[in-house]
């Protein structure tokens, strides 16, 4: 289950307000993806969801329950960081295993799930090797391994891919659809990329100066972007 539902959050940093009043329910197993411009509260967004930003007021609810002053190891929620923040002294199984070992999760347990993980993103031969030895593409699944041993209600991403070359985002693009299309699991996808957004996307929310300008799938807003902003954001002929 994954299913996400804020209402009226707010956020802000001393008298700054970042987030005017929100309201946005993601559905279980959705592919959502927050875009909008640098600035525009994406990471904060995000960073509530996760728990690691405390909201200003209003709720956030997790499958129904009040999730609002829950610590974030406790919202069973995975947030994947990039590739560079892996362990460079541990194994791929040990940095894999990581959220488990610190859980006390028991060994056997463990290594069932890290094999699954494994094999789940191809990494089963590189599990011994440390992240120094792996190409960047590899790194990026460990980071994402270590969320999947985890079988969180749902995976958020904040702009995964943006350190990652053109050729290898196409790739790692391709890569976490089919792990969401394999997994089933709810997904929130931050990034300022339209056509990481156009083509992963069940459901757009493109976001302006912390408010929500539209909500969408990638057909409803090219088809019919409710402003210029919009429009121009997803590249769409309005
Ligand atoms: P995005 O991820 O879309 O680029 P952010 O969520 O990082 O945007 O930032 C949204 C706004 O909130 C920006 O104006 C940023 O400066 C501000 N902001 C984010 N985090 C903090 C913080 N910890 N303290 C003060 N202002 C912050
Ligand atoms: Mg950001």
């Amino acid at each position: 289950m994954g299913r996400i539902v804020l209402d009226q959050v707010t956020k802000s940093f001393g008298d700054v307000t970042v987030i005017p009043p929100l309201d946005l329910t993601i559905e279980d197993g959705e592919f959502a993806v927050f875009v909008g411009p640098s600035g525009c509260g994406k990471s904060t967004l995000l960073r509530l969801i996760a728990g690691l930003e405390d909201v200003t007021s209003g709720a956030i609810r997790i499958d129904g329950e009040d999730a609002t002053s829950i610590s974030p190891a406790k919202r069973g929620l995975a947030m994947v960081f990039q590739s560079y923040a892996l362990y460079p002294h541990m194994s791929v199984r040990k940095n894999i295993a990581f959220p488990l070992r610190m859980a006390g999760m028991d060994k056997a347990e463990q290594d069932r799930r890290v094999d699954l993980a494994a094999s789940v993103l191809n990494l089963t031969d590189y599990l011994d090797r440390r992240p120094g030895q792996l190409s960047g593409g590899q790194r990026q699944r460990v980071a994402i391994g270590r969320a999947i041993v985890r079988e969180p209600a749902a995976f958020l991403f904040d702009e995964p891919l943006s350190n990652l070359d053109a050729a290898l985002r196409v790739g790692m693009r391709l890569e976490i659809s089919e792990l969401h299309k394999r997994l089933k699991t709810t997904m929130i996808y931050v990034t300022h990329d339209q056509v990481e957004a156009m083509t992963m996307a069940d459901k757009i929310v493109v976001l302006r100066a912390g408010f929500i300008e539209q909500v969408g799938s990638p057909l409803d807003l090219y088809h019919a972007p409710r402003n210029l902003f919009v429009a121009g954001f997803i590249g769409s002929p309005k």
